[in-house]
């Protein structure tokens, strides 16, 4: 008989999205012509925009015509949306990244979750709490969690606990981690660092040969102008990050499908004789071997977003959610309730009242307002006590699931 990864049994279940539609479905049969505001799941709303619609109705054209119809594509993705990615997601910042150390995806939870083919199973990994569970599971899948503890625990991997005691910035960790996972602006907390205090990260890596995964799939969303777009925005981050960007959040590509990944040419890590290599020559050839490039008319879409025209519209499309998150936030400290995030990321993470439970607060936030939040339990030990809505539902809905809350006798 065929022997199976036995690392996936591991895996606790999907527990969490499947209890909250367990729930949620269980609610909604037993109270028929009640309307159940969803503000759980992180997708979004709003439809593409006309530039990106444009582009690729044009790029359908074209691979409709002979002479323009394009086969499999260069596996990093096209000279024109990485030369694209390097001017305006870069060079206007003042960051230089060089086109080859750009590689175009198909989003950045595949990344985030294969980087790790590069990279050695005796690595001591490390991730915030409350996190991305992507992380944390693509690390067990390979077999550098250890074993599983309970309460979303694993017996090698370092937590560093994100709270409203520490204004949800982790703490450096007393023991020294091969890499460290960082996404800022967060997702599920919605917090951010300032450049301080990502400094401080980029100094502790340098100085402890620590690799820094850095996932801004948020940057779109930084309102404050002291807020790191990139993590090279910190001097020396060039030598110790690798940093993960999407199209999903920011201009609605989560059913389009491209992301990319930043791998400068001076991040390196040790082989078993201790010699050098250049991560970026790695994950050069796991790309070429597993993942045949973005789609092209995908490609052309993602192009159009740094348009002047696409670049307005992405701007109005952030600005959108971002009107939802600030209208959650202040009529939520109106009512009373304790919140974070929310003004430059849209999630809003809140402070369960009284002392109860993540899950005690979903469920009197369903029954009694028949509003939909993720329990922050399901993100991690440390997320017990808070839930997390997001901005990304519509304004009518958000303006009304506010209203509700207002008016809810906490
Ligand atoms: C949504 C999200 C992404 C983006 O994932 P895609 O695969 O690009 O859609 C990446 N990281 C975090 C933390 C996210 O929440």
């Amino acid at each position: 008989m065929v022997h199976i990864n036995n690392r996936f049994l591991d895996l606790p279940g999907s527990y969490l999205f499947s209890e909250v539609a367990r729930r949620v479905s269980h609610y909604v049969s037993q109270h028929e012509g009640e309307r159940v505001i969803r503000l759980g799941i992180g997708d979004v709303t709003q439809p593409l925009t006309p530039a990106v619609i444009e582009a690729l109705h044009k790029a359908v054209d074209e691979m409709g015509c002979a002479d323009t119809f394009r086969g499999y594509g260069p596996e990093q993705g096209y000279e024109f949306l990485r030369e694209a990615i390097v001017e305006n997601d870069y060079r206007r910042r003042g960051i230089e990244i060089a086109p080859d150390e750009v590689f175009v995806s198909d989003g950045a939870k595949s990344d985030t979750g294969n980087i790790g083919d590069i990279l050695g199973l005796d690595n001591r990994v490390a991730v915030t709490d409350p996190v991305y569970p992507v992380y944390v599971d693509s690390n067990v899948m390979a077999g550098r969690a250890g074993t599983y503890l309970g309460d979303g625990r694993w017996s090698n991997i370092i937590y560093l606990p994100c709270t409203a005691e520490n204004d949800f910035v982790p703490a450096l960790p007393a023991e020294r981690p091969d890499v460290i996972y960082l996404c800022y602006p967060n997702n599920p907390t919605g917090t951010v660092l300032t450049r301080e205090q990502l400094k401080m990260w980029v100094d502790y890596a340098l100085c402890n040969d620590t690799l820094i995964l850095f996932d801004s799939a948020y940057e779109a969303f930084i309102r404050q102008d002291d807020i790191p777009h990139s993590i090279y925005e910190i001097e020396g981050a060039r030598q110790v990050a690798i940093e993960f960007r999407s199209f999903s959040k920011t201009a609605g590509f989560t059913g389009l499908r491209c992301g990319y990944t930043v791998v400068p040419h001076e991040v390196c890590a040790r082989d078993e004789k201790g010699a050098k290599v250049p991560l970026g020559s790695l994950w050069n050839r796991r790309q070429c071997t597993k993942f045949n490039g973005a789609p092209y008319i995908v490609q052309r879409a993602a192009q159009a977003v740094f348009s002047e025209q696409g670049a307005k519209e992405t701007r109005s499309l952030t600005d959108y959610y971002m009107r939802n998150a600030a209208l959650i936030r202040t009529k939520l400290q109106t009512a009373g309730l304790q919140v974070y995030g929310g003004e430059n990321a849209p999630y809003i993470w809140v402070k369960a009242p009284g002392e109860i439970s993540s899950w005690c607060f979903f469920d009197r936030l369903l029954s009694e307002c028949n509003i939909v939040g993720t329990p922050g339990s399901g993100f991690g030990a440390a997320g017990e006590g808070y839930l997390r809505l997001t901005a990304f539902g519509s304004y009518e809905d958000t303006l009304e699931a506010v209203e509700r809350i207002e008016n809810w006798k906490l």
